[in-house]
């Protein structure tokens, strides 16, 4: 399929018709990757995507960075989004993503539909960096969905840069059909002595025998600690705010907690989901009620504590 033309299809660029930004005002960002592998991971929508750089420009990017592509749709208009490396080659030029396809996400149906050797415009690497300033935390990752994608690309970094790190990956999905990747994570797993990860589904079969329920459910219990981790929160805007709040209320420090939305960006959870969240933590540091007061009093001037 090609992505330029047709009736409700994406305009953008021909198959190996790599146009330069003023010439063709379809797409807006600078620069340009053609389409070299997509692979379709999973029937509910996941699919994997490797592109080759074209320009000339230099390629860099961390572990968390994403790109920017952008399309022209004859209904949507103009639309750009940010993916996630799923990892990348500075010497090759080359960088892979993990998308899911969204019903109602042009962008997405974009890259979805791409074929082997169309061109997209995007701009990046750019975004924030997940490589840990401190060597010696625990990580402890909780993704949902194709959040997974920066998780593996921070894992197969630290396992190239041979870190010390105890790393924890909670995966949540919904459906037994949407687990993807797994030769890959088992391959992490066997190479990475201290790198271990857990799939929950919150919609299981009777047979499932892994991890059950939402990540915000399934994963409290499980943690015997959690002042000395350092958590990173990726996908749904839900979960990230329900437990990054009830972390914090626990007693986490935001520094320890990395959060990247990629939707629900302004989801704000009522007081009772995050209590309820709270509530599942069992860990043996977790903050008292008391303590809790007395560390959000500290933050008001002296003054107003009547001292
Ligand atoms: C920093 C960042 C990184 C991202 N990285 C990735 C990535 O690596 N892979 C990826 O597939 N997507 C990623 N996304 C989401 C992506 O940018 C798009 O939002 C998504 O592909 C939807 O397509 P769209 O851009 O055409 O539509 P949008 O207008 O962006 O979204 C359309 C609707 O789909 C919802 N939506 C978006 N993503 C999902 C999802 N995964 N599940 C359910 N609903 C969703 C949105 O909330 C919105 O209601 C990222 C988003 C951000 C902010």
């Amino acid at each position: 399929m090609s992505s330029t033309s047709g009736p409700g299809r994406p305009q953008h660029f021909a198959a190996g018709g790599a146009g330069r930004r003023g010439r063709n005002r379809v797409a807006r960002l600078p620069r340009r990757a053609r389409l070299t592998a997509s692979r379709v991971l999973t029937e509910t929508g996941t699919i994997q995507l490797e592109f080759q750089i074209v320009d000339d420009d230099p390629f860099d990017f961390v572990p968390g960075q994403f790109v920017a592509i952008d399309m022209n749709h004859p209904r949507y208009g103009y639309r750009r989004s940010p993916y996630c490396l799923l990892d990348g080659s500075e010497q090759e030029r080359t960088f892979e993503l993990l998308i899911r396809r969204v019903a109602e996400g042009p962008v997405s149906l974009f890259l979805a539909d791409l074929n082997l050797g169309d061109i997209i415009s995007f701009r990046g690497a750019a975004g924030h960096s997940m490589i840990p300033s401190k060597d010696d935390t625990e990580l402890v990752m909780l993704a949902t969905g194709v959040g997974v994608s920066p998780c593996v690309c921070l894992l197969r970094w630290l396992l190239a840069s041979q870190s010390r790190h105890t790393i924890r990956l909670f995966w949540g999905l919904r459906l037994v059909e949407d687990i993807c990747i797994t030769p890959e994570l088992d391959s992490l797993t066997e190479a990475h002595p201290d790198f271990e990860y857990d799939i929950t589904l919150s919609q299981p079969t009777d047979r499932w025998t892994g991890l059950r329920g939402r990540v915000t459910e399934s994963v409290p219990p499980l943690l015997h600690t959690v002042s000395d981790k350092h958590f990173y929160l990726v996908s749904n805007g839900e979960m990230i705010a329900e437990m990054s709040e009830a972390l914090q209320n626990l007693g986490v420090s935001r520094e320890r907690i990395y959060e990247e939305s990629f939707f629900n960006h302004r989801y704000r959870p009522d007081r009772e989901a995050v209590a309820a969240v709270e509530a599942r933590f069992v860990a043996a540091d977790l903050e008292r009620p008391i303590e809790r007061l007395a560390r959000e009093l500290a933050r008001f001037p002296s003054s107003w504590r009547g001292s």
